[in-house]
């Protein structure tokens, strides 16, 4: 039978609650159990896909080309779980859903209720993903406890625990420990008052995970118990990883936390094995070197706007024993002089994907001093856009080359809105797809293979009118769709390194498998540091 943990923040939002699901899956997978992944989000925006990013983060995009919050970029990042839109409910998306029930008549004319009714599909949606192939499903809450916007998804969770039985539950409590610096002191009080909170909803905590900047004392732990109602192996402390985000799952391991879930779910598991996690932190930790790349972008300002690109640039970071800096710039700034002057001196550079008619004129820019100066040079997404206008009007001369998302009038429209594949509704090609590599291109020397797959979240692709004219002027257009559709990866020869692609490999990295692009990218602006 598959077991359930269920993930609740309190205290504080932003407490890292999709980076602690993400280490408990990865820690029982390291277990030999086969976890799957969800986040319940209590907001009611029914498409994550138009979430302005300086508010919200980068929208993750998953293979079935289902847009989501970025907390599930965490869940593929540290388990081996591919996720699917049954990954990913907000209450938007449950109240639209019932909408449709309703009009089917499904709800024989009674009155709609939050309870039953909001908390049976809430449940429903749990219990979706229970399947013989999978040994536990981690289900994280989003929001805060005390949050009227979550009530209904705490009442949910305390349901279907007395649905199936409590033995095969287990609610997870993640909090703060704030430290006083003027007392010198840690303070369990807030901590104790958010599982009051629980409480009074039905819900008794089995673990309280706090999250502290100073260790937890063993009295203090003791006092989180006794006051929590829990045994003190079930207070596990998460000490803020100054280092990597990829510590916490090592820092829960200490604390004995995959230890305790299993024993306290009577779950059959091995070992941990938790050897490549292990080299690949030793990795991080012992650069041997270090290379600067500048991310230019529309949303460089905020901290989780391209989180999967950073990762995955971390990632190559340790495939290369690399420490790599990012220098992230605004495409906005990059007409002016000192911005010139950095992009010029970094070890490469990435333009990643935007929307929007001010991502351009920056990026193309960028792309220009890349190519001119033989910085290595990656575009993914709106990338490939920028790295081909500038290609076009500055090496095949087409001085007005442009993409109809920016102007719809010019007379060189290289990038046109997507011909097919592509969803009927809004027009954008979203999800996997195969992507055929040319023999003996950069591409597929990188990847190993002439066949690849990727994650795609696009509404413009290349004019292949302009094919030929770009072959002439040098550019190798080195991958196609596998149906022929369209253009998806195009790279310079003569180049260091320049690869721009369609689609967002960054979305299928991972710590211990870093992307072979991003690698190989990481490689290249280390060879160009010399
Ligand atoms: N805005 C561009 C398009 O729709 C690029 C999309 C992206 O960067 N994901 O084609």
């Amino acid at each position: 039978m598959t077991k359930h943990i269920f993930v609740t923040g309190g205290v504080v939002s932003s407490l890292g609650k999709g980076l602690t699901c993400a280490s408990i899956g990865m820690l029982l997978e390291s277990r030999g159990l086969r976890v799957r992944m969800q986040k319940l989000d209590p907001y009611l925006n029914i498409l994550p896909g138009i979430l302005s990013p300086f508010q919200h983060g980068e929208v993750y995009v998953l293979d079935d080309g289902s847009e989501t919050d970025l907390d599930l970029g965490h869940y593929e990042r540290f388990t081996s779980d591919r996720l699917t839109r049954n990954s990913s409910w907000t209450t938007g998306l449950l109240y639209q859903e019932m909408g449709e029930k309703e009009r089917a008549g499904e709800y024989n004319g009674v009155t709609i209720q939050v309870i039953p009714h909001v908390t049976s599909i809430i449940k429903e949606k749990i219990a979706n993903l229970d399947s013989d192939d999978v040994d536990v499903v981690i289900t994280e809450i989003g929001g805060t406890v005390g949050d009227m916007e979550s009530l209904p998804h705490m009442e949910a969770i305390r349901q279907f625990a007395n649905d199936i039985g409590k033995q095969n539950c287990l609610f997870v409590h993640l909090t703060l420990i704030p430290y006083l610096k003027a007392a010198r002191e840690l303070k369990t009080k807030p901590t104790q008052h958010s599982v009051g909170r629980l409480l009074s909803i039905g819900i008794q905590p089995d673990m309280i995970v706090c999250r502290t900047e100073q260790p937890i004392p063993a009295e203090e732990r003791a006092k989180i118990a006794l006051f929590c109602n829990v045994p003190a192996d079930c207070v596990v402390e998460e000490r803020d990883a100054d280092f990597s985000i990829y510590e916490v799952p090592m820092a829960l391991h200490a604390n004995k936390m995959d230890e305790t879930i299993v024993s306290l779910l009577g779950l059959k598991a091995a070992e941990p094995n938790l050897t490549a996690w292990r080299e690949m932190l030793e990795r991080m930790h012992h650069p041997e070197q270090e290379v600067t790349i500048a991310v230019v972008g529309r949303y460089a300002d905020h901290k989780d706007a391209y989180k999967s690109v950073y990762e995955a640039l971390d990632h190559a970071g340790g495939a290369n024993r690399t420490q790599v800096r990012i220098r992230r710039i605004d495409s906005e700034n990059v007409t002016r002089q000192e911005t010139r002057q950095i992009l010029e001196n970094v070890d490469g550079i990435i333009v990643p994907g935007g929307f929007g008619e001010r991502s351009l004129d920056g990026t193309v820019e960028a792309v220009q001093i890349a190519r001119e100066k033989g910085i290595p040079f990656f575009g993914v997404a709106l990338g490939i856009q920028s790295a081909m206008i500038e290609f076009g009007r500055n090496v095949v001369g087409l001085n007005d080359a442009n993409s109809t998302e920016y102007d719809r009038t010019c007379e060189n429209p290289v990038f046109c809105l997507l011909k097919d594949d592509k969803d009927p509704e809004d027009g954008v090609r979203r999800g996997s797809r195969k992507v055929n590599l040319a023999a003996g291109s950069k591409a597929a020397q990188i990847y190993g293979t002439e066949q690849i797959e990727e994650r795609h979240r696009h509404r413009y692709e290349f004019d292949f009118q302009y094919k030929a004219k770009f072959e002439e002027a040098g550019a190798v257009l080195s991958g196609e769709a596998e149906t022929g559709s369209h253009l998806e990866v195009m790279e310079l020869p003569g180049h260091p390194w320049f690869v721009a692609v369609s689609f967002h490999p960054e979305f299928k990295s991972q710590p211990t498998k870093a992307h072979p692009l991003f690698a190989d990218f990481v490689a290249a602006a280390v060879r160009h540091r010399g």
